[in-house]
């Protein structure tokens, strides 16, 4: 997600840098990308299927004018990957006598909130009217605005936001006001960045290098961040007791680019460490320390560091395929390993390996990678994972399916081994990861490694109406 503020209109054009951050930011999701921008006089938005290169051109960004854009990359988790749950969302209030004009707003939401069953049925939405989490957001908003017309956009958020439960980092705007707010356990991050002429909002720091800003903090869990043409200004919708930082300690493993700093860490050499300690808790002797490009790559660097064994590629990656894990569908996951990775043979042939990825989910991805290691000749194929093993469903913006799905979750190490057709198989510790990340005393959420689960759970008959194959709980057995 993206946002950006300029003071006056013609400091830049909001709809180039929006493009640029959105294009920063393209691998935290790739099924939809849209933007909103205003001069102040209507809220335009232009969304659609694909990447955000196939969604923009020249022609698109000349028609978005403005002082004032938010834009959005989306990766499905409640809701389908369709044109209508592309975002932003936007709605406008009804027409009523008692305001100058109607409210128009666009929201883009990054997570997964946790009560959009009972959200949509205590606000009496019928089925089937709203189509996402973030959709029952945005009607939630335009129903508090519409019921008091002296509220204002602001108004209605922090009347609506402590109502939501799961993960929101959003961008929202109307015609005259930024706004970016983070949930209270701050699970997805966001970040402000401040230009000469204005202010930028991101989900990770380099889409603000991207446009020239200076990266100023991390927008804090529990606050929302008014930015106006008056400067800056927090609100804060939760109460003090409520605000428990549990960012995803995913983003450090896996999700953010390298080059972001969480926590005031960057995320590549937190990903080096992460090997580092690997190397120290499962040595093996071998020839070859290889990572799954990408992102076992730089904790590959860490464990050869450490463990004094060669560095080296073993897989090459075709640049123009997106990741694996962010798609929608196990058929096409499975189709996407063998389009993105070929073996290196002349480095493999004949070589005891080490292969460093970042985490195992399913298993489908690393099974068909070790038997195409194998193929190409690896005397021995030993998998080193930078995280704990994956055992526990996602809630809070990663589609990982259910446990049924989960490979750690219904089999034990040797058995994993065994599977993915592996000599040996090791994950770091959850200790290590903790240590490794940098972030001494920083909150975590790690309830995929844990089963504690950070926001309360949810009753089955949620889960049902979720469309989910199984209850959550606070611990799952
Ligand atoms: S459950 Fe795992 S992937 Fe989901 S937010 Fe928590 S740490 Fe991240």
């Amino acid at each position: 997600m993206f946002g950006v503020y300029l003071h006056r209109d013609g400091a830049g054009s909001v709809s180039h840098m929006t493009y640029d951050g959105l294009y920063a930011l393209q691998h935290r999701g790739q099924e939809s990308a849209g933007m909103a921008t205003t001069t102040g006089e209507g809220v335009m938005v232009v969304k659609d299927m694909g990447l955000v290169t196939n969604v923009f051109n020249e022609y698109k960004l000349a028609g978005l004018q403005g002082h004032l854009a938010i834009g959005h990359t989306r990766y499905s988790t409640t809701g389908t990957s369709t044109w209508h749950n592309a975002q932003p969302v936007y709605r406008v209030t009804a027409r009523n006598p008692a305001r100058v004009r109607p409210v128009e707003f666009a929201l883009g939401h990054n997570g997964n909130l946790t009560n959009t069953a009972l959200l949509a049925s205590a606000a009496g939405m019928l089925p089937g009217t709203v189509t996402s989490d973030s959709d029952v957001i945005g009607e939630l908003l335009v129903r508090d605005l519409d019921s008091a017309p002296e509220r204002d956009l602001v108004d209605a958020l922090e009347r609506v936001l402590p109502k939501l439960a799961g993960a929101f980092s959003l961008v929202v705007m109307d015609n005259e006001r930024l706004v970016a707010v983070r949930d209270p356990h701050g699970y997805r991050p966001l970040c402000l960045g401040k230009l000469d002429e204005g202010w930028v909002v991101a989900s990770e720091t380099p889409a603000l290098d991207i446009v020239g800003a200076h990266f100023v903090r991390e927008v804090d869990p529990g606050e929302m961040l008014v930015i106006s043409g008056d400067g800056t200004r927090s609100v804060y919708p939760w109460p003090p007791s409520e605000v428990d930082p549990r960012l995803c300690i995913f983003e450090f493993v896996y999700l953010a680019r390298p080059d972001s700093r969480l926590y005031g860490q960057e995320l590549h050499g937190a990903r080096m460490r992460m090997g580092e300690l690997l190397a120290e808790q499962a040595p093996v002797e071998a020839d070859l320390v290889m990572g799954v490009p990408d992102s076992g790559m730089p904790a590959a660097e860490g464990y050869a560091r450490r463990s004094g064994i060669r560095y080296g590629h073993g897989l090459v990656k075709n640049r123009y395929i997106g990741r694996t894990f962010i798609v929608p569908d196990q058929a096409q996951r499975a189709q996407g390993v063998r389009r993105k990775l070929n073996p290196l043979r002349s480095a493999i042939a004949g070589q005891r390996l080490i292969v460093v990825d970042d985490s195992i989910v399913r298993g489908t991805t690393t099974r068909a990678m070790v038997r195409m290691l194998r193929e190409a000749g690896a005397a021995e194929v030993h998998l080193r994972i930078s995280s704990p093993p994956y055992r526990w469903p996602c809630y809070y913006g990663l589609d990982t399916g259910t446990r049924s799905e989960l490979i750690a979750a219904n089999m034990t190490v040797p058995e994993i081994e065994d599977f993915l057709g592996a000599d040996s198989l090791a994950y770091l510790s959850l200790d290590g990861l903790k240590r490794a990340t940098g972030a001494v005393g920083a909150g975590f959420c790690d309830a995929c490694l844990t089963g504690v689960y950070p926001t309360p759970p949810l009753p089955a008959s949620v889960e049902v109406q979720l469309g989910r194959k199984e209850p959550v709980g606070t611990r799952l057995v």
